[in-house]
């Protein structure tokens, strides 16, 4: 690092450098003082070194290193030599060493910060952070993720590009093309009362770069989606977005599923991959076996169909479940059958805010019996037969959701089982448990709206064998759409798209669009779409999520340089903000009364 200010980082220097002289600049960490000797931990984003200024040897540059507290940024000069005996930190690179000061230099001072940059400070509130985000960007801890999802969009790009992809970047301003969410909108000056849309995906370019001969196109992507965010959603994320040409769905996965796995191995190596190749699990089966369509791997203790066992009970939560045409489930919790009172009634107010009825608990005694305010009404043949279905055993706490909705009950277990996943430590923050969901419907009807509703995008095609039934039974087609989840998250999703224009304008018939409306939102793809599109598809995937999951947090805020708070506030910025009158002069926009919200 020959440069003007320093010949090393802070990070580098080691005994092996001992009596060579080195400049150094950085921000001190931390300043001891012991009299006519200052230590001060000098750091850069590569570490820490320990350097001494000595009023005796250096007169001047201690002096000058009187002033300098937390946070300063400083440069030194002087030569590299052992620490003495005792006094080396085998937790620090640099620890067997320090810089014996001899000239000082303050760069610039620091007013003290809003919150420690050099410790963690638990509990600190998340508004501060982001206000003042640039310290909070200078701490180890989140300067760590940041790198890491660095090394992570850098192994990315290396893994796809040594497979023949190439970066080509779409635009940021686009028309709005509904893709399920709320579009942001910027106004037009030059055309006014017109509007461009920030793109929700950049799905239809990339589909017209097929069109064009770029085969394999790739893109670190800024998607838009105008919705209510969540901890894994902002409005704002990035994508590892991509596509191909003359290919299967079988055919994307793979490539997906080697560059996931080559970029696991080269950021995470200590981190092990569950199954490998991917397992695969269908929609349907995700669903009942899990509860959930990015099901966690990572443990077993999967959802069990116990409506067989139970038809026929008198009991009114069962019985009016099964006469609806629904379904009993349940979830065998191992060696909880002492669970206290507080911890079942814990499990009962979570299934009922993710949507189940209630919740019936019974625990296995040690004499093969169920104990539980259910179980009386359970003969002892019928209490055989569910412990034989639900292949429980003493110890066992058996947790049941009876619903007419089977597709309601089997989420609300599904969420019961990623809590008890946590609560019994089941769900190994180590492991990467990638899978893939595949044989989505292509439709769900929309009642509402009184049409049919693609389930991803509405370019996805159906399953070529299922294409002459489309019409007859929606509901009843399967679409070439693959998603990738992982540990309970869904990392991305894709799709083999629909190549012909004809089949298209049926697809978008069966969602309710006229003629008209196909040609008015989709018609440069439609158009395209006569002049020799290949066959393509390709997927997106969260780069935010899978940073956050690879850093292992839980809230993909942790993983972004600059994010927004949950109500899409850029506390640092201040932005959402008012413009100016001559700005919407400008825009010809008058503002009226603001509708709700916080303006
Ligand atoms: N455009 C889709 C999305 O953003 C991904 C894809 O199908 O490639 O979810």
């Amino acid at each position: 690092m020959g440069q003007a200010f320093r010949s090393h980082t802070c990070g580098e220097l080691r005994a092996s450098h001992v009596g060579e002289r080195v400049m150094l600049a950085g921000w001190v960490h931390r300043r001891r003082d012991h009299g006519h000797l200052t230590f001060l931990d000098l750091r850069d984003r590569y570490g820490i070194t320990q350097v001494v200024t000595n009023a005796d040897d250096a007169t001047e540059a201690h002096t000058a290193a009187e002033p300098v507290r937390n946070e300063w940024v400083v440069q030194v000069e002087g030569a590299v030599r052992h620490r003495p005996p005792g006094t080396t930190n085998a937790e620090l690179a640099t620890g067997e060493i320090e810089v014996a000061v001899d000239a000082f230099t303050v760069l610039n001072a620091s007013k003290v910060p809003p919150f420690y940059v050099n410790e963690e400070q638990p509990g600190l509130d998340e508004a501060v952070r982001l206000k003042h985000r640039y310290l909070d960007l200078r701490r180890p801890s989140l300067q760590g993720r940041i790198l890491l999802r660095a090394r992570l969009a850098g192994a990315v790009r290396r893994a796809l590009e040594a497979v023949d992809f190439v970066e080509i970047e779409t635009p940021t301003l686009i028309r709005s093309t509904p893709e399920g969410a709320r579009d942001f909108v910027v106004p037009s000056r030059l055309q006014p009362g017109t509007f461009y849309a920030l793109p929700q995906s950049p799905q239809i370019l990339k589909q017209l770069l097929m069109v064009a001969g770029y085969d394999r196109y790739y893109q670190l992507a800024h998607a838009y989606r105008d919705e209510d965010f969540r901890a894994d959603r902002g409005p704002e994320h990035t994508q590892i977005d991509l596509e191909m040409s003359f290919v299967s769905s079988e055919d994307v996965m793979a490539t997906v599923e080697a560059m996931v796995t080559a970029v696991s191995r080269e950021v995470l190596p200590e981190r092990p991959i569950l199954t490998s190749p991917f397992p695969r699990v269908s929609y349907d089966q995700a669903l009942a076996r899990y509860g959930s369509d990015k099901p966690d791997l990572r443990f077993g203790m999967e959802l069990i169909d116990l409506t067989d066992a139970l038809r026929g009970v008198d009991f009114r939560v069962f019985a009016d479940a099964i006469a609806a045409g629904g379904a009993v489930r349940g979830l065998i919790a191992p060696g909880c059958a002492d669970w206290s009172r507080k911890q079942l009634d814990e499990l009962t107010n979570l299934a009922l805010t993710h949507g189940a009825g209630g919740l019936v608990h019974m625990a296995v005694e040690d004499d093969g019996m169920l104990h539980g305010p259910a179980a009386k009404f359970l003969d002892n043949a019928t209490q055989a037969r569910l412990l034989g279905a639900a292949g429980a055993t003493a110890g066992d706490l058996l947790l049941l959701v009876a619903d007419a909705n089977a597709a309601t009950g089997m989420q609300a277990l599904g969420r019961l089982r990623l809590d008890l996943g946590d609560r019994l430590g089941l769900r190994d923050p180590a492991v990467l448990g990638y899978v893939w969901v595949t044989d989505f419907p292509m439709y769900k009807w929309d009642e509402e709206g009184r049409r049919w509703d693609a389930t991803h995008n509405p370019f996805s095609a159906p399953r070529w064998d299922e294409v002459d039934g489309m019409e007859a039974d929606p509901g009843a087609v399967r679409a070439q759409q693959y998603d990738l989840a992982l540990n309970g998250w869904e990392l991305g999703g894709g799709s083999v798209r629909i190549h012909r224009r004809d089949l298209l304008e049926r697809a978008m018939a069966l969602m309710g669009h006229s003629p008209e409306g196909m040609r008015e939102q989709f018609g440069a793809l439609l158009d395209a779409l006569e002049y020799g599109a290949p066959p393509h598809g390709g997927i997106a995937i969260g780069l935010d999520r899978w940073s956050a999951l690879l850093a292992g947090v839980d809230n993909i805020r942790e993983v972004m340089a600059f994010p927004k708070t949950q109500s899409g506030s850029d506390l640092m910025l201040a932005a959402p903000s008012p413009i100016s009158q001559q700005q919407l002069d400008e825009l010809s926009l008058r503002i009226v009364e603001p509708k709700g919200g916080e303006g």
